[in-house]
């Protein structure tokens, strides 16, 4: 069964799907996206996606594609197409195609979208979630809007894949005063010696993510206390637990940063209880 795409109005073959070279999302990075989960048939937190995918656009000055139901209807058909029963559905609108000009485009000129959705294997994500992950830190050299989730991910990638070039997985922003801002991809969370989970507040240093977002509240149904507050590196290296979060894969434990092991360089309770419970108290909406 071929995968497929949904582009500007039309399902199509993934392997045929393209976009314009003038695309601003091409030229620019002129363009906003959006990485929800797909579970047990279910897309998780659309609505906390779609009312973050409003901000990200709004603040860019970027039309709505379509009507956000019309939205929701799209990646629901592209989910079922591609009979993604566990996996993502990605969307991307850029501000549309136009000759190239730093400036927007004139008025009339509609934004583009593409949806696609991509399967993923539970039982690989679970046992990574046994193991852990590595991660490393690099100095933060982003702009100050990262709470926008903008395509324009260029430091996001030379991060990802710098920690990959030394056997990690993730790699952790830092600012120069030493607290921990997000992952490349990820928000950081880490447990404290007295049991208190803590993450750094989603103001405009990092993006407010939903899975974050979700997470409070399945510790808050867990009992768990969260405290929004900045760390340091030092801080999460002496944590009882480290991990990180995103739709892409829900809660993920860290066992080291910078090769230094969390705790005893294992995988947390309190990290697999959130991700555990996490599909429960989440968001479900049926493809
Ligand atoms: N931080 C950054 C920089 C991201 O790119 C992402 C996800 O792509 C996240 C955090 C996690 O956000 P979410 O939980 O909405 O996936």
């Amino acid at each position: 069964m071929p995968r497929i795409a949904y582009v500007n109005g039309r399902y199509i073959r993934h392997a045929q799907a393209a976009v314009h070279i003038e695309d601003r999302g091409y030229q620019f990075a002129d363009g906003v996206y959006e990485v929800c989960e797909v579970a047990r048939g279910y897309i998780v937190d659309m609505t906390r996606h779609l009312d973050r995918l409003n901000r990200s656009l709004s603040e860019l000055q970027i039309a709505w594609p379509m009507t956000r139901s019309a939205l929701q209807l799209v990646m629901r058909e592209v989910v079922r197409r591609n009979r993604v029963i566990n996996g993502l559905v990605y969307l991307q609108v850029t501000r549309g195609v136009a000759p190239r000009d730093h400036a927007f485009p004139a008025p009339g000129v509609k934004p583009a979208l593409v949806v696609t959705a991509k399967r993923s294997d539970p039982a690989a994500a679970a046992k990574k979630a046994e193991t852990g992950l590595a991660v490393i830190t690099v100095p933060e050299n982003r702009w100050d809007r990262v709470d926008i989730k903008t395509v324009g991910l260029l430091p996001n990638v030379l991060a990802r894949q710098q920690a990959r070039s030394v056997g990690a997985q993730e790699a952790w922003f830092v600012d120069p005063d030493g607290t921990v801002k997000e992952g490349a991809s990820t928000n950081v969370w880490i447990v404290t010696r007295d049991s208190r989970l803590v993450t750094r507040p989603a103001d405009h240093g990092i993006l407010r993510g939903i899975t974050r977002a979700t997470v409070i509240d399945v510790a808050a149904k867990l009992g768990l206390e969260v405290e929004e507050r900045a760390f340091s590196v030092a801080e999460a290296k002496q944590a009882r637990e480290a991990f990180i979060t995103a739709a892409t894969m829900v809660v993920m434990p860290v066992v080291t940063i910078d090769g230094t092991p969390v705790a005893n360089g294992h995988p947390g309770s309190v990290a697999l209880s959130l991700r555990h419970a996490f599909f429960d108290i989440a968001e479900k909406i049926k493809a």
